[in-house]
């Protein structure tokens, strides 16, 4: 952490001082704000001088390298100098929990977390909601040591990480923040879609921090529909034509599925595998929950309810409070029926009801 509590209460900012002052505060003792345990003082020539725990420590705020450090730092003078009131590691005792950031705005109070170490999806909604509970905004901004890069606009998004997804209202596009605090990188990814569980084509941001300003972080910018068109079949190509590996279970298991119903990945029809915005949603890839809607239903019943569409995936949801960021949200199942609708698949009866169209079926 870049500040600590000295033996009179005060809060020392070590991150500010230079070298002989930190050799003078060498002599006295610091103390953990949240735990008060002792801390040590790290001061390299590279890095921004900082606190740590000692290496036992099960402090929450322990384990924080300098990577982190850094980065803190950095978006902290960042919003100093666009003029916000900004504060650094503020502790908030009614919830007992530390933001890297505090940043009051007219209306708005809004706590940054730069998160460079992995933590649990329980650890990420209970923080959530505890900035909730006291009014505050949580916006989190992941450390690009866990950007995983597939191409130009493609990013590989692990299971965990996509309980960072943010969308701030239904109108805007999923957004996930990353930092590099060694090139001083802020990568904005936007508008994302899964094609598959964790592979994803959306709008990549990168620029310099220092020529941003903090409402650039949430301006809509959205995929471009023609490259991500050539991206999902050049995807779906592959899906069709590679040879799956035997650890794949759920993959073995789905085509043997297929293969009991006389089909297989070349002989389903072109609307299994259809992108959808909503996909992140589901734990299974598009491909296996759509073909089970073909299979199940579309091929078994002329008429049928969304909720019996619904009922038939029970299982292949995520929780509703996986995603602690994103609020008001679509169904996937009635994106997915739209879209059908949309290419003469199906044929809507009502609001709750569908057909399913004999002639392209
Ligand atoms: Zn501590």
């Amino acid at each position: 952490m870049l500040q600590a509590v000295n033996q009179t209460g005060e809060l020392v900012p070590i991150w500010k001082m230079n070298r002989d002052e930190i050799k003078q505060k060498r002599k006295e003792k610091f103390f953990c704000p949240a735990c008060n345990e002792p801390l040590i003082i790290r001061a390299g020539m590279k890095n921004t001088p900082h606190f740590a725990h000692h290496s036992k420590s099960n402090c929450s705020l322990s384990g924080e390298g300098s990577y982190h450090e850094n980065g803190k730092k950095d978006i902290y003078l960042w919003l100093h100098a666009q003029g916000y009131p900004v504060k650094l590691e503020h502790y908030f005792p009614g919830i007992k929990q530390r933001a890297d950031i505090f940043l009051e705005m007219e209306k708005k109070k809004i706590a940054v977390e730069y998160q460079c170490a992995s933590i649990s999806i329980q650890e990420i909604c209970r923080r959530t909601a505890g900035y909730r509970s006291i009014g505050v905004i949580p916006i989190w901004i992941l450390g690009a040591n866990k950007l995983k890069r597939k191409g130009a606009h493609s990013l590989s998004i692990p299971c965990n990480d996509q309980a960072f997804l943010h969308q701030f209202r239904q109108s805007l596009p999923l957004t996930l923040f990353y930092y590099c605090s060694d090139t001083k990188h802020l990568i904005i990814y936007q508008d994302m879609i899964f094609l598959s569980k964790t592979n994803t084509f959306g709008s990549m941001h990168v620029s310099k921090l220092a020529s941003l300003s903090w409402p650039d972080l949430f301006q809509p910018r959205y995929r471009d529909k023609d490259l991500f068109h050539k991206y999902w079949q050049q995807q779906k190509h592959q899906w069709r034509n590679r040879p799956v590996p035997s650890y794949q279970r759920e993959e073995m298991n789905w085509r043997q599925w297929l293969y009991l119903h006389q089909l297989n990945v070349q002989t389903l029809p072109s609307f299994i595998y259809l992108p959808i915005t909503t996909q992140y949603q589901m734990k299974s890839p598009p491909w296996i929950w759509q073909s089970r809607l073909y299979i199940d239903l579309f091929l078994k019943k002329d008429h049928f309810t969304i909720d019996l569409a619904k009922q038939l995936l029970r299982g292949h949801y995520h929780s509703s409070d996986y995603f602690p960021l994103i609020q008001p949200r679509n169904h996937p199942i009635c994106e997915y029926l739209k879209l059908l609708v949309r290419i003469g698949i199906l044929k809507k009866l009502s609001e709750t009801k569908y057909q399913v169209n004999r002639t392209t079926v």
